[in-house]
């Protein structure tokens, strides 16, 4: 049988992935002063560390709430860009949830094309922009092909994640569309975007997470 995680299991991952975005401050900050404001991290790092304080309650509830009160601390807590993209994100994916006991590799799959729908929406994105949209929409068509053509779940959390990571290191040659690295005279052409590097550390944990259970 493959993998089936409960809203405790995500809520795990959700502790794993809040060490993976606080270890890497320095990282994530020189990046976007390079090419934004420079608070990226600290509001990504705030909403995590709120989620964290909540996570009691919400390894309690059902996938459908449990989504949703992220989506609210995301909106609330992190603020800037981030915080509506997550906000919504969190959002969009609780829908893909409702009624569900467990996310298993179809839902894991349903739930990240969701969450990039509705950044894509929310922020009137496109692929190859230069944000967070060209980490997570590499990693959405990798596990879509991986389920088309029937690979096994290990092989498949190992490639969703490399798709992740590529796709933010993809960003560096990217001239930036959306986002503050647009005001830049050079468009940010050369430097990662913060927010696809923070996408990545999640979609990394959270493949990792899963494999670990298999
Ligand atoms: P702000 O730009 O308001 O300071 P943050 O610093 O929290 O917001 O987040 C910046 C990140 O948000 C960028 O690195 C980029 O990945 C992402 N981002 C910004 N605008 C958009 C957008 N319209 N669509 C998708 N992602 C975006
Ligand atoms: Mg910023």
């Amino acid at each position: 049988m493959g993998f089936r995680l409960s809203s405790k299991d995500y809520a795990e991952y959700l502790r794993l992935a809040a060490a993976k975005i606080h270890e890497n401050g320095d990282y994530v900050t020189a990046l976007d002063s390079a090419t934004g404001d420079g608070d990226h991290w600290s509001n990504i790092n705030m909403g995590f560390e709120k989620i964290v304080e909540e996570i009691g309650e919400l390894e309690k509830m059902s996938l459908f709430d449990e989504f949703k009160k992220i989506g609210m601390i995301m909106m609330s807590v992190i603020g800037g860009s981030s915080g509506v993209l997550y906000g919504s994100a969190y959002m969009g994916a609780a829908k893909v949830l409702k009624d569900k006991e467990f996310i298993d590799n179809q839902a894991m799959c349903d739930v990240l094309a969701a969450m990039l729908e509705a950044i894509m929406t929310r922020g009137n994105a496109q692929p190859g922009f230069k944000t967070m949209i060209d980490c997570l929409h590499p990693a959405v068509m990798c596990y879509k092909d991986c389920i088309a053509q029937g690979l096994p779940e290990m092989e498949t959390l190992s490639l969703v994640k490399k798709a992740a990571v590529d796709g933010a290191m993809s960003t560096a040659n990217m001239e930036a569309v959306r986002g503050r690295a647009c005001y830049q005279a050079n468009k940010g052409v050369g430097h990662l975007d913060p927010g696809a590097v923070t996408m990545s550390y999640q979609i990394e944990t959270l493949m990792d997470y899963i494999s670990s259970s298999l």
